[in-house]
């Protein structure tokens, strides 16, 4: 397989031959002035703003979070073409698995698996073992990080589900902004919503949600790296405990 300089596989296909979007001074002027004018706008708004700019050149990749079952919910309603994807790492909860046939009941999307190229047994085996427990920030790499470098090949636009109150790192993430980690332009609908406004659409709505959640897990990753946090906790406690790590560097 043809890798780029970073070692990512070159994707072929429709997609790649769509003419990437170059982040000009102009062009990052003109995400600036947007981000600003969409600020005091509702999530919806922003997404309408969203697909009317970019698609169908507009994407968005979700872990089932309860921010991403929102946008998907409201994406439902303004948009429900857009293409949705999900890192099927092979190590993420049945729970969360499931919840893909619940978006395609409820809503008729279908979400995309992209795996990694290697199965979990082949990756386990051409590295003597999970490497989970020992080198997470590998094993994040090659199982997420890699193949949404490929997935994100050829879009100009995706949709991110944090928000600004999650995290020092995130609390300075404009509405729409250019992602240099990935090159294209991410809009984050969600930025300005708190936890409870969040969990209050999902009530409202009866939007579906993982029901770990129900369970003392607040953040739900793959697995073998989440688990349940005690009354008190960093709502991220449960992710990758013990090691320094608090993200999968898919947002940072
Ligand atoms: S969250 Fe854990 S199991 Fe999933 S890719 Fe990262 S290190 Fe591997």
């Amino acid at each position: 397989m043809k890798l780029d300089e970073q070692g990512i596989p070159l994707v072929g296909g429709a997609r790649v031959a769509d003419p990437p979007l170059e982040p000009t001074p102009e062009f990052l002027a003109e995400l600036a002035r947007e981000s600003d004018s969409l600020e005091n706008e509702s999530p919806q708004a922003i997404l309408q703003w969203a697909v009317d700019r970019f698609a169908p050149n507009f994407t968005m990749a979700t872990a089932f979070g309860p921010e991403g079952m929102t946008i998907i919910h409201m994406l439902a309603g303004i948009a429900p073409e857009t293409p949705v994807f999900n890192l099927e790492t092979g190590y993420q909860f049945q729970e969360t698995l499931e919840l893909r046939e619940r978006v395609r009941e409820r809503y008729g999307m279908t979400v995309e698996y992209k795996y990694p190229e290697l199965t979990v047994e082949e990756f386990e085996r051409s590295n003597g073992g999970p490497i989970y427990a020992t080198d997470p920030n590998r094993c994040c790499f090659e199982r997420k990080l890699r193949v949404l470098h490929e997935a994100a090949r050829g879009w100009h636009a995706w949709a991110s589900a944090i928000r600004r109150d999650q995290s020092e790192d995130r609390a300075k993430a404009p509405i729409v902004g250019w992602d240099r980690k990935f090159q294209l332009v991410k809009i984050s609908p969600l930025a300005n919503w708190s936890k409870q406004q969040v969990w209050s659409l999902i009530m409202d709505e009866k939007i579906p949600y993982n029901p770990l959640h129900d369970r003392g897990y607040p953040s739900i990753g793959c697995q073998p790296c989440t688990r349940s946090v005690m009354a008190g906790e960093d709502e991220r406690a449960g992710r990758w405990s013990g090691f320094q790590k608090t993200e999968c560097g898919l947002h940072n």
